[in-house]
């Protein structure tokens, strides 16, 4: 395996699409540290699947908002081994509706979790990732070219900042090995969504007929932080059944 002994970091990695790449990368031989924000014991249930298999994971807390916090979870990562992947996937909704109906606390809080969140991850991260010549994934979103009207405009524009990070970044860090890439994600099946059948309620409006499943989005992510894209950077994939 091209990824024995590396460590990789995934902030939002107890539920939904970052759980489904922390077990992805498990398997494909990287050492993962699982972040949580609030639910330790969904992210002690995804790591210890992951030991049960003989691989290796750990926990950690994170606050994505939080510069403190993600030092600490990014000193805890080095400490298991070389940290050479950071997998940005924390990410949450408060504010769904309108524009003109949403709690402006509600909009600054989901901006900060979206896009601050995203860069305050890198920001921390590089300290360690220039010593490993290593790379970030940012989950992004596919709302981001969508615009998301009458659902959440204000997180498709921090999305869209996602996609912006990504690409500065990419040309900021190259100089120092560092790559960083972005995977956009379209209507995937996890408790992202505040009513748990929109994912279905929107098959129709998905070229593919169905929303993903996590899994769907892991290879991508596995992929990016290959040796086999040592030469991709400031690229984004698309994992949206066409939207
Ligand atoms: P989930 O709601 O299933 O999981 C969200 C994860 O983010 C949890 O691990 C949660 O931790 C963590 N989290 C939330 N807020 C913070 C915070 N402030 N600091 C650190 N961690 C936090 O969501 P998904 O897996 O669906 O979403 C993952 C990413 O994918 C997000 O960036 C989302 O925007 C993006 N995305 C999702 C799509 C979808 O349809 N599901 C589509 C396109 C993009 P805890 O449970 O401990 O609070």
């Amino acid at each position: 395996m091209d990824y024995e002994e590396q460590v990789t970091a995934i902030t939002g990695g107890s539920r939904g699409i970052g759980a489904a790449v922390a077990r992805r990368l498990a398997a494909d031989g990287h050492a993962v540290l699982i972040g949580y924000r609030s639910d330790q014991e969904a992210a002690r249930s995804v790591a210890a699947d992951i030991i049960d298999r003989g691989e290796v994971a750990s926990i950690a807390p994170v606050d994505v908002t939080d510069a403190t916090s993600l030092a600490a979870f990014f000193d805890t990562a080095a400490a298991m081994g070389p940290l050479m992947g950071v997998v940005a996937s924390a990410g949450a909704v408060r504010a769904v509706g309108s524009l003109r109906e949403l709690d402006p606390d509600d909009l600054r809080r989901d901006i900060d979790v979206n896009l601050l969140g995203a860069v305050l991850t890198a920001r921390a991260s590089i300290a360690h990732l220039e010593k490993t010549r290593g790379s970030i994934v940012f989950i992004g979103s596919a709302a981001a070219t969508l615009g998301s009207p009458h659902t959440y405009v204000h997180y498709a524009a921090a999305k869209a900042g996602v996609s912006a990070l990504s690409l500065g970044l990419s040309k900021e860090l190259a100089p120092l090995g560092v790559r960083v890439n972005c995977v956009e994600p379209g209507i995937i099946r996890t408790d992202f969504h505040l009513d748990p059948d929109r994912p279905d309620k929107l098959a129709s409006t998905i070229p593919l007929g169905r929303p993903g499943e996590p899994a769907e989005v892991t290879g991508a992510v596995a992929w990016l932080l290959s040796a086999d894209a040592g030469y991709v950077t400031g690229a984004t994939i698309r994992v949206a059944g066409g939207r």
